[in-house]
């Protein structure tokens, strides 16, 4: 694990706004930091990046407990961003590059691959009031990646960009993955964490109430019901299914029939499939999105929480 928090509680003048939050980030994994509207995302990656302490708990980096120098192994790209306005470009870059530890000889390298990369180098020499938003958020997240830290946390890093530079962003995070950098983000967009992230933790009312591998809770989470398509005569297929199964839909796809099955609990693929006659192309247990997951554990935790208030 490159990070851990352990049972880290915030207060903030007598409202708790995280209660023993634990999490376990994987290194090499992008790991999704989901939660509705004043969960805690923030006050998290807050401790994380050592801007605030909390008040119990502890934070571990590298396998040890974290230390006020480990700030230059992480990046941090943060929602409310703001860049001094009136400074040029260039000079700014290289200014937050060399705060991160960069000498100037690097900075410039690095500085000059990503300005062509993102085609901004017309603008190095403009001040950054002039830049449009878009333009100031790629500045941004190439001062985040810039010293190129073991850990980068971003929150919502696509909000603001066009579809194209979004992509552009989404591309850039998946190199850095593979180039050997953890990541964390934090989102309010299910289809990017379905897309990138490999692991999760979703908090709600201050607390984790969900962590672990994406595909473990997909599974989790997974209803009974279960597409099967097949080569077999249509006529017959409802004299197929065992009693305790339900056919809830069949569709003729060209050659081939569509069947979604709703499997009773605890029954096995095999139970239905070896009863079915015909050459039987793919069986798949239907997964939730990650849109369905969210709105299925806030609601549940909400419901529970409301019972013991
Ligand atoms: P969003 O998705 O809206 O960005 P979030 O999950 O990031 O929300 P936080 O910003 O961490 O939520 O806020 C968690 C709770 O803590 C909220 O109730 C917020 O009002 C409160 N809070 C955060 N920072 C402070 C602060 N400095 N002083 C007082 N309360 C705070």
């Amino acid at each position: 694990m490159i990070l851990q928090t352990q049972s880290v509680t915030k207060v903030f003048s007598g409202k708790t706004a995280l209660e023993n939050v634990s999490i376990s980030v994987p290194r090499g994994s992008i790991y999704g930091l989901l939660g509705p509207n004043g969960a805690g995302k923030t006050t998290l990656i807050r401790m994380i990046t050592q801007i605030t302490a909390p008040d119990n708990g502890s934070i571990y980096f590298d396998g040890r407990l974290i230390q006020t120098n480990d700030i230059f192994s992480m990046g941090y790209l943060p929602e409310e961003r703001g860049l001094y306005r009136k400074m040029k470009v260039g000079e700014l870059a290289l200014y937050l590059a060399q705060l991160k530890g960069l000498s100037k000889e690097i900075a410039l390298i690095r500085l000059k691959k990503w300005f062509q990369l993102f085609e901004i180098e017309d603008w190095r020499n403009k001040k950054i009031e002039v830049l449009s938003k878009g333009m100031q958020q790629k500045l941004q997240f190439i001062v985040t990646v810039l010293h190129e830290p073991k850990l980068l946390i971003f929150d919502e890093p696509f909000s603001g960009f066009d579809p194209i530079n979004a992509e552009k962003i989404k591309n850039e995070i998946i190199k850095l993955k593979n180039n050997g950098a953890t990541v964390i983000f934090s989102t309010h967009n299910m289809a990017s964490v379905e897309e990138l992230c490999s692991h999760l933790t979703l908090i709600n009312n201050g607390k984790d109430i969900l962590s672990g591998e994406v595909n473990a809770i997909k599974k989790e989470f997974a209803g009974n019901m279960a597409k099967i398509i097949l080569e077999t005569p249509l006529d017959t297929i409802s004299e197929k299914i065992p009693p305790a199964f339900l056919l809830c839909e069949q569709s003729r796809k060209g050659d081939l029939i569509e069947l979604m099955v709703k499997m009773p609990q605890n029954a096995s693929a095999y139970d239905l499939l070896s009863k079915l006659e015909g050459n039987i192309i793919s069986y798949q247990l239907q997964l939730p999105s990650m849109n369905d997951i969210f709105i299925t554990a806030v609601n549940s935790n909400n419901q529970q929480y409301a019972s013991q208030n």
